[in-house]
């Protein structure tokens, strides 16, 4: 597969597919809100994050690194195709974000031999990840402050990235390893939830179902 993968492109030409009238009626999902972010399944949000990056005039270029799904966004200033800023998301999963994921962009920075990290959560981040942070040239943008960055953005260009981050499902989280819609599962023995692959047996990949709105 080609590792590298032009989301903001398909992120702006489903914008454009957007106007047409959606096949079947769902519920309104209002404007952007913190409910709203945190609903949103998390490769869902990696496209908004890009996509919101590219518009407030940043040149971005995907990649994905490897079987994780984890997704390098390699951000551009203006006028500059080197790289300055390694970014990744973190959507929201019913915790705060701890210093792990902060940890992990830190060593994809050194190994693609950039200077600057973001990384972009739906939801809040602990102290100890702001710690971390603060010491490695890395910015945190939490839930409230990526809403601000949504909120700053021209009127028909939000109102864009909204409908975009709210067509078809975007709840169910996708498998990182397929590319496909999850299924919802039960553990046979405590019959706890989960999310599982469609593709199950050939790929055993699982999110917990703490990932679910
Ligand atoms: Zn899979």
């Amino acid at each position: 597969m080609n590792p590298v993968l032009q989301i903001v492109a398909s992120a702006l030409a489903a914008i454009k597919r957007s106007a047409a009238p959606a096949s079947r009626p769902k519920p309104d999902p209002g404007p952007w809100s913190p409910a709203l972010l945190k609903q949103l399944e998390w490769r869902r949000f990696e496209e908004l994050c890009a996509a919101c990056l590219e518009i407030e005039g940043y040149a971005v270029r995907v990649a994905r690194t490897g079987a994780d799904g984890v997704v390098d966004i390699h951000m551009c200033e203006a006028g500059s195709d080197q790289p300055s800023t390694l970014v990744q998301c973190k959507a929201w999963d019913a915790y705060r974000v701890g210093v792990e994921p902060v940890r992990r962009l830190r060593a994809a920075m050194a190994a693609s031999r950039i200077g600057k990290g973001m990384l972009v959560s739906s939801g809040r981040f602990t102290p100890e990840a702001a710690d971390y942070a603060g010491k490695q040239s890395i910015r945190l943008v939490d839930g409230s402050a990526f809403l601000a960055r949504l909120a700053a953005l021209p009127p028909d260009k939000s109102l864009a990235l909204l409908k975009f981050a709210t067509q078809g499902d975007y709840l169910t989280p996708t498998c990182p390893a397929c590319s496909v819609k999850m299924v919802s599962r039960k553990s046979t023995r405590q019959g706890r939830k989960f999310w599982g692959c469609r593709n199950y047996p050939q790929c055993k990949q699982t999110l917990p179902a703490l990932m679910t709105p």
